[in-house]
Formats: C-alpha cells, sequence, structure tokens
C-alpha cells in the first residue's frame, strides 16, 4: 500500500466515508481506515437496522387493524427472529454499498484499528500512513450502561441496542431504560413483537429533548396501546437473574418493584476517543469526553479534525456527514457553507413518528423570543383520514414580528419525511408566509405544513 495520502480519515461511519467520498470528489488522495463493518454504528448496529425492524413493526400494526380497511388477514403471527434477519440484510446491503462507494471513488480502505500518531500519522497493523494535509478523527461513539446501579450490560437479561438488534426471539417482557430516541424506537418495536414493555425515563417526560406537546401525545400513545410510561423515575437498584431482572424504581414519591426478562439500557453513549492516541497528538477532548474543536472542526493538534459524534452532539448520522463534507471542502480550499447546528432535523421514527427543528416552545419562553405557535392536527387532514393515521400535529413557532421560523414540530406518520419542507425553509429563511405560498397538493400529509403556517397568522382554513 502507497502509505501517503492528502487526508486521512480514522473510522468509516457516515462522518468518516461521506467525507472520504467528498474528500475523494475533490481530488485529494484519500485513505479511510476501519476496523470493522464499512458504515459504522449508523449503517451496522444503529439506523439502518433499527428502521429495519421499525418497518417489520409497522406491518405487524397495520395487519392487526386491516380488518377495518376490508382486509382479512386472519390471526396475525409475528417471528422477531425473522425481522431480525432481515433487518441484518438490510444493514449488510447497505454495507457493501458504502465499500462499493469506496472503491468506485478510488478510496484507500486500510483494514485495523488505526493509531493516532504525531506528524499527521495513522499506525495501523504494522503500517504507517501519513498525511499531507489533514488526519480527520470520526471514531464514533458506543453504548453505555449503568454499572452504578448494578445494571452492567450482560448481553443476555441485560443489553444494549447492540444485543437487541441480534435477538432471535422477542422476549415476554422488557424494561427500556431511556426514553430518548433509540429507547423509543426498540419499546415501538418489541411491543409490536409482542413484549410487554415498561419504559422508564429519569427526565419529567418521555423524548425530553422535543418539544413538551410532542412528548405528551407520544406518551398518550404508547399508554393507549398498553406500553407502560414512567417518567421522572429512577432506576434505585437492578438485580439481573439468569432469565430475569428486578428493578427499584422510583418515582412520584414511592417505590415500585418491576421484574421483567429483560432490561434494554438505552440512556446515553460514551464517545470512542480511549487508546486512539489522542494526547500524544496533542488533541484534547472536552469536559464531556468529546473531542475540542473549533469552528473549523479543527482540533486543538493543527491537522487533526475531529468529525461525527467524537466532534459533539447532536449525536446524528446526518450532523456526521454534513461536517465530514464540510471538512473536506476546507482542506480543497473552497468555502463551504457555515453548519448551522440550530438546524438539524431531530427525528424518533418509532409511530407516530417526531419530528423537529429549531427551538421548542419552551425554549422560546426561556429567550423571552415574541412568538406565535401555529398547530394543525392530522385529524383535520384528509389524507391522515383515508389512511388511518390520524395520531399528531404539526406545530409551527413562528417570530411574531417578522414571521421567522423559530422551530418546527411534527408527531405523525411520515414526519420523518415531512420536516424537510420546514428545513429547507429554515436554511434559506424563508417566513410562514413563504411556506405557505408555495401550493400544496392535495390531499397530502404536507397540507398540515401549510395549514400550521397559515394558523400562526391567524388564517387556517380547514379548522
Ligand atoms: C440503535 C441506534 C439507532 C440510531 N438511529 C439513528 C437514526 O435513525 N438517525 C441518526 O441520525 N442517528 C441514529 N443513531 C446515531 C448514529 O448511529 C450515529 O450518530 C452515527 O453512527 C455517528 O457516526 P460516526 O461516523 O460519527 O461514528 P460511527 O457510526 O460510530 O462510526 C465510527 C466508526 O469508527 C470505527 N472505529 C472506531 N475506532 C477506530 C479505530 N481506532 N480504528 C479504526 N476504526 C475505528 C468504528 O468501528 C466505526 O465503524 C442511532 C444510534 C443507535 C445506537
Amino acid at each position: 500500500m502507497a502509505n501517503s495520502f492528502d487526508v486521512i480519515i480514522l473510522g468509516g461511519g457516515p462522518a468518516g466515508y461521506v467525507a472520504a467520498i467528498r474528500s475523494a470528489q475533490l481530488g485529494m488522495s484519500t485513505a479511510l481506515v476501519e476496523k470493522d463493518k464499512l458504515g459504522g454504528v449508523c449503517v451496522n448496529i444503529g439506523c439502518i437496522p433499527t428502521k429495519a425492524l421499525l418497518h417489520s413493526a409497522y406491518i405487524a400494526r397495520l395487519l392487526s387493524n386491516a380488518k377495518e380497511f376490508g382486509v382479512e388477514a386472519g390471526s396475525v403471527k409475528t417471528d422477531y427472529g425473522v425481522a431480525m434477519q432481515r433487518s441484518r440484510r438490510v444493514s449488510d446491503q447497505n454495507s457493501k454499498g458504502v465499500e462499493f462507494l469506496m472503491k468506485k471513488h478510488k478510496v484507500t480502505v486500510a483494514r485495523g484499528a488505526g493509531m493516532l500518531q504525531p506528524g499527521r500519522k495513522v499506525k495501523v497493523g504494522s503500517d504507517v500512513l501519513e498525511a499531507k494535509q489533514a488526519v480527520l478523527i470520526a471514531t464514533g461513539s458506543r453504548v453505555k450502561g449503568l454499572p452504578q446501579i448494578g445494571l452492567e450490560i450482560n448481553k443476555t437479561t441485560v443489553i444494549s441496542s447492540d444485543e437487541a438488534l441480534l435477538l432471535e426471539k422477542a422476549p415476554p417482557s422488557l424494561a427500556v431504560i431511556g426514553a430518548g430516541a433509540v429507547g423509543m424506537e426498540f419499546a415501538d418495536i418489541f411491543h409490536a413483537f409482542g413484549t410487554k414493555i415498561t419504559l422508564i425515563e429519569a427526565l419529567p417526560r418521555i423524548l425530553p429533548l422535543e418539544d413538551a406537546e410532542a412528548s405528551d401525545t407520544l406518551a398518550r400513545s404508547y399508554r393507549k396501546r398498553g406500553i407502560e410510561v414512567i417518567v421522572g423515575a429512577k432506576v434505585k437498584k437492578g438485580t439481573a437473574g439468569k432469565d430475569k431482572v428486578a428493578l427499584e424504581v422510583e418515582a412520584g414519591g414511592a417505590t415500585q418493584k418491576i421484574e421483567v426478562a429483560a432490561v434494554l439500557m438505552a440512556a446515553g453513549r460514551a464517545v470512542n476517543t480511549e487508546g486512539i492516541g489522542l494526547a500524544e497528538c496533542g488533541v484534547q477532548v472536552t469536559d464531556r469526553g468529546f473531542i475540542k474543536v473549533d469552528a473549523t472542526l479543527q482540533t486543538t493538534a493543527p491537522g487533526y479534525y475531529a468529525i461525527g459524534d467524537v466532534a459533539g452532539p447532536p449525536m446524528l448520522a446526518h450532523k456526521g456527514s454534513r461536517e465530514g463534507v464540510f471538512v473536506t471542502e476546507l482542506l480543497a480550499g473552497k468555502q463551504p457553507h457555515p453548519i448551522k447546528y440550530d438546524n438539524v432535523p431531530s427525528v424518533t421514527y418509532c409511530h407516530p413518528e417526531v419530528a423537529s427543528i429549531g427551538l421548542t416552545e419552551d425554549q422560546c419562553k426561556e429567550r423571552k423570543l415574541d412568538y406565535v405557535a401555529g398547530r394543525f392536527p392530522f385529524s383535520a387532514n384528509g389524507r391522515a383520514r383515508g389512511s388511518g393515521e390520524t395520531e399528531g400535529f404539526v406545530k409551527i413557532l413562528r417570530d411574531k414580528r417578522y414571521g421567522e421560523i423559530l422551530g418546527a414540530h411534527i408527531v405523525g406518520a411520515h414526519a420523518s419525511e415531512l420536516i424537510h419542507e420546514l428545513a429547507v425553509a429554515r436554511e434559506n429563511e424563508y417566513t410562514v408566509e413563504e411556506v405557505e405560498l408555495a401550493i400544496h397538493a392535495h390531499p397530502t400529509m404536507s397540507e398540515a405544513v401549510a395549514e400550521a403556517a397559515l394558523d400562526s397568522l391567524g388564517r387556517v382554513l380547514n379548522i
């Protein structure tokens, strides 16, 4: 292997592999170092397999209610093992897709654990690769348990998303600890596969980073489906046995004992910054453990950049990919569009989906902004009624004076797709008037976006 490259990227997740593609497109010789499967957490044990499983869950729910739509599906049987195998095939296909992209763009892939060395070098096995321009650190993150309460991940009764994605059978009962995106998605998946779910969240509401109305709507939806949701809860103790786990959970001033077949730890992730030679190269980390970067994503060591989860929140694939594009364009002498971290869409792909961008209503209040909230429920949307997906709403927060979109929140079917109209609008500083001015096809769920914009202007039509 030729050992000198313009750019070397450590880690082949969505931050690293996208950076590799863009770097190569810009004519820089590029090496990507990966110790595992290409595509990282996202492709192999994150975004992609969970979405495949969520689709299986969606089909299970749809078939259970098919009679209402005039379709007799008989008794619906689910098999998590089959759904899991399908999700693995989807992930593998995507990982192979990344391999193909590396070949297509003539990116050199160095297989093995890379170790940073001073002088913009990366050691992989017995090879030492050298970067003429820069080393990009994109080593991502991993699950972390709660060993302090006795809940160390044991891969059988106390599992993380890594193991949940490989189970052959859905457990009869499951406590999901942490009601962020990952916890919410797995609660949805396993519930559809017949598992009795207890969802436990330490903060006062599920999806704590989302708008309070979105959290409340989702909590109602989950409870209606028979999922037990316990918020403001502290897991005081966990005792993992061979085939069950006993939990002591304190919530609302009382302590309850919960016994489940398994616990899924979905609370937080740790970044992969240990043992990769950061200190030796002068790369510092923040108090929270992320790699310290400046506005150009350069670390404290010149010539070393950090992108993706290691560079800080939000820990999302699309944020990492954009950082990869940004840094490589900068290295190629371009002037990339600055990354607007306040305009990164956030999506939870559970049922109903939750998607948002910008400020929540509470944040508008905290900042003492003069805002107006416009809302439109999917129960008043013809397309949503037609498909029987009337749960949820679109909510747009607009600046009272100028009509600027301060934040947008969608709960409902296809929220993950609908949010992008508002992402484009915010990125380009369109006002609510400009969003509404575009004619929205009828009947579509997107009409609810236009109607919420109208509602914020006091001109809603269909309610
Ligand atoms: C269950 C789950 C579901 C998720 N769903 C979504 C979602 O729907 N949407 C979304 O945006 N985000 C989602 N995420 C988060 C998303 O997966 C991460 O934000 C994203 O993968 C981060 O990308 P990255 O490139 O920074 O790192 P990673 O994807 O973690 O990739 C880092 C890569 O670096 C490699 N590596 C690490 N150290 C070394 C080394 N020393 N040498 C060589 N290689 C190394 C690793 O093997 C890995 O392949 C989900 C996460 C989980 C766990």
